[in-house]
């Protein structure tokens, strides 16, 4: 079955400039922003700007340099967070939910990243 994209979604709205956001990277095909209620000391989303659902929705229908500038971009993130290890950082944690079972809440795809503080360990 097709994805179904909700263009009321609360991404869209912040894509759209009707709601503020506090950014930290936007590119050509790509924002990240602070997440308004964070779990971390270090909790930032990344988001597409195309109309993608989930990780497997922007995989399949996204073009390459959408999912080129979205995963350059994250990595960026982590670099301005100072959690990557490449500069000494203390490591980090990313996160995508799809769907009920994935506990998504909002239907447009996202890419969590965490860090500042040890996050524990959530598989055994
Ligand atoms: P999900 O559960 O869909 O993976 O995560 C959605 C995330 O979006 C949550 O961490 C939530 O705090 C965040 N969020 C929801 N509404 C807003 C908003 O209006 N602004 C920002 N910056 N984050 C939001």
């Amino acid at each position: 079955m097709a994805h179904s994209y909700d263009q009321t979604n609360i991404f869209a709205r912040i894509l759209r400039g009707e709601i503020p956001n506090k950014t930290l990277i936007e590119t050509e095909h790509t924002l990240a922003f602070h997440d308004i209620n964070p779990q971390a000391p270090q909790h930032v989303l990344v988001i597409p700007k195309g109309p993608y659902v989930t990780f497997d929705h922007f995989c399949a229908e996204a073009s390459d340099a959408e999912i080129v500038d979205f995963h350059r971009t994250a990595a960026s993130v982590c670099a301005m967070l100072g959690v990557s290890l490449g500069d000494g950082g203390a490591g980090y944690r990313g996160i995508t939910n799809a769907g009920g079972h994935g506990g998504q809440e909002v239907p447009h795809y996202h890419l969590h990243i965490l860090g500042g503080a040890p996050l524990g360990r959530m598989l055994s």
